[in-house]
């Protein structure tokens, strides 16, 4: 079967408006806002980004609003090359929407409401099958309801396509995708937050997280560590691959990047561990830059 795909990510798009306060607000309160800018977010849609800026070749299945910001999202997808035909435009939902207040600290407070990522459904999915079909990677992330997500899991497998999963935010999965996830990624807060509730007691180096979540079913697991790098799992191989230096000024996004880039280099072939390392170096490079999207580099900006 031809795989014309290299990544199908599946997941959020959200407009991001983010306001600069001095301080957050107490409960009752106003403040005012010292900038504000809105800009393309969203799990799904970041990762789908970040793969394409990387020379992937990239759809999106998920739902934005028919409104303008559903517009101009799909318009910053079609600038990176990505394909929107199965990103629907939903008429009976707003697009979905970060409220992001970042206060002078660097603190964030975070308000997202899901608008049309929440009727991402199974029979989206079943509409995509010729991508999913196509593709060397499905690369899930949440943010979307769990029958999608599960309707995602199932296609791949039937489509003899690999499964990343980021399970970010942690949802309670069945025990059959979480098992079928080659790599399951999450970060370390995730991490703890499944192995609990698992009932798996946590070890006690977060590198050891990675075996750990193997054993709760995953088939390969990835569990970022930010400066640290991450912890890498497959059968016979276990690695923790330190992370790349970097001046970080804003890690927004920065999972997402790293996600992304791992869904594309197993689909190339590579192993797990050599995935991680080129995620690394784009993660490190997109905390150098404010933003998410923004700050995603290029296929040139990461090999010398
Ligand atoms: P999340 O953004 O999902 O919370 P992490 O904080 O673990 O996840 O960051 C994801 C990846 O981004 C890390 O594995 C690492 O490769 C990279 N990263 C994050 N912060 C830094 C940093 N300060 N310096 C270099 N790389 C970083």
């Amino acid at each position: 079967m031809s795989r014309e795909l290299d990544v199908v990510v599946v997941g959020s798009l959200n407009v991001d408006l983010t306001a600069g306060v001095h301080r957050h607000p107490r409960q009752g309160e106003t403040v005012r806002a010292t900038a504000l800018t809105t800009g393309p977010g969203g799990k799904g849609a970041n990762q789908a980004v970040a793969a394409a800026r990387l020379g992937a070749r990239t759809a999106l299945i998920g739902r934005v609003g028919a409104d303008a910001h559903g517009q101009d999202l799909l318009a910053a997808l079609g600038a990176d090359g990505v394909e929107t035909a199965r990103t629907l435009r939903d008429e009976s939902a707003a697009t979905g929407t970060a409220l992001i207040n970042v206060a002078e600290t660097g603190e964030n407070s975070i308000v997202v409401a899901a608008g049309a990522n929440a009727h991402v459904s199974p029979d989206d999915l079943a509409a995509a099958r010729p991508l999913i079909d196509s593709a060397r990677v499905v690369s899930v992330v949440l943010e979307v309801p769990v029958d999608a997500v599960c309707a995602a899991a199932r296609a791949a497998r039937d489509a003899g396509a690999r499964l990343a999963l980021n399970l970010s935010p942690v949802v309670d999965l069945p025990a059959e995708v979480l098992a079928a996830a080659d790599p399951l990624i999450v970060n370390e807060h995730e991490a703890r937050e499944v192995l609990q509730r698992n009932g798996v007691q946590l070890p006690g180096e977060e590198v050891g997280y990675a075996e750990a979540l193997r054993q709760v079913g995953a088939r390969s697991v990835v569990v970022t560590l930010g400066p640290r790098g991450a912890a890498v799992t497959e059968p016979g191989h276990a690695e923790h691959v330190p992370g790349a230096p970097a001046d970080a000024v804003d890690t927004t996004g920065a999972g997402d990047a790293f996600a992304a880039t791992v869904a594309w280099r197993v689909g190339q072939g590579d192993a797990l561990a050599e995935a991680a390392r080129w995620a690394t170096r784009v993660a490190a490079r997109s905390v150098q830059q404010p933003g998410a999207q923004p700050s995603y580099p290029k296929l040139a900006d990461v090999v010398s």
